[in-house]
């Protein structure tokens, strides 16, 4: 831990007096005790399922709607977003709401074009290593959501967030989306160990992606809430009217009724646990 610790520099804690970064987007706080609830659709599909989610989303009292425009497939076969035309839907359906948005940038053209229309711009576990994307990301003038690489070790998704923090944006929320291990029965295995790993280390905030880590609607409710215990600041969850019908990760979305149902439980933990959302 202490060679890790010489290496990195604006992420560990020392840097800020309170040990612990707290980001405003309008007048919505993420971290030191809100807990940052992000939901939608992996992809943004059409007008009328992104409009539905987020009327969904402002029902439950959320802030936060996600929404993929481009997505990096690992099959080129596979449904890879509606690119400006899903931005600009997801602009218009959060807007009606007054909601905060999250979409994933691939490249550096979709970066920009993310971050024309999105509050908070996502770079995926495909991409955390990206050095040319974390460049160009500490560039620019919107927080960074940065999911773990599937595959990356605590310090070296750290090092992915001094990338973009060297370079002049401090507006970095980490995200933890499971690893690849052995086991087979989820699509990646979740590391509740990373969020008291991260607190130990670094002052940002860090929320944690059961729908990615698990893989399959069953779990997403179990993650969340270890997650929660465990002191994630937030939760970043797939959700979708028909999840069956999809486009892309339909399995691990939950549905509407559903994502109340967790809602609703998320909401009786969070006076023992002193959060706020
Ligand atoms: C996503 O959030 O839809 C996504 C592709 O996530 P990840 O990068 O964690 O696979
Ligand atoms: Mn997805």
């Amino acid at each position: 831990m202490n060679s890790q610790k010489s290496s990195l520099k604006l992420v560990t804690k020392s840097v800020y007096s309170n040990n612990r970064s707290t980001l405003k987007i309008r007048d919505t706080f993420i971290g030191c005790g809100n807990f940052t609830i992000i939901a939608g659709p992996c992809a943004v599909e059409s007008q009328e399922q992104i409009e539905a989610i987020a009327f969904h989303i402002n029902k439950l009292n959320l802030k936060f709607l996600r929404g993929g425009a481009f997505k990096p497939r690992t099959s080129p076969y596979s449904f890879s977003g509606l690119q400006e035309q899903g931005l600009f839907w997801l602009r218009e359906s959060a807007d009606k709401y007054g909601l905060i948005t999250v979409s994933e940038a691939i490249d550096l053209e979709s970066l920009y074009l993310v971050s024309e229309y999105a509050d908070i711009v996502q770079i995926g576990s495909r991409n955390m290593y990206n050095v040319t994307l974390l460049k160009a990301a500490g560039a620019i003038k919107r927080p960074v959501l940065l999911k773990r690489g599937m595959s990356a070790t605590i310090s070296e998704w750290l090092m992915a967030a001094e990338s973009i923090m060297v370079q002049g944006n401090e507006s970095i929320i980490l995200c933890e989306r499971g690893i690849r291990t052995f086991e087979t029965s989820t699509r990646n295995t979740f590391d509740i160990s990373a969020i008291p790993v991260v607190k130990e280390i670094s002052h940002l905030p860090i929320i944690a992606d059961p729908s990615h880590s698990f893989g399959s609607s069953y779990g997403i409710s179990s993650i969340s809430m270890g997650a929660m215990a465990a002191g994630a600041d937030g939760l970043l969850i797939e959700i979708h009217p028909k999840p069956k019908s999809a486009l892309s990760d339909g399995k691990q979305s939950l549905s509407l009724e559903e994502f109340t149902m967790l809602i609703n439980r998320l909401h009786a933990l969070k006076e023992p646990l002193n959060l706020n959302f």
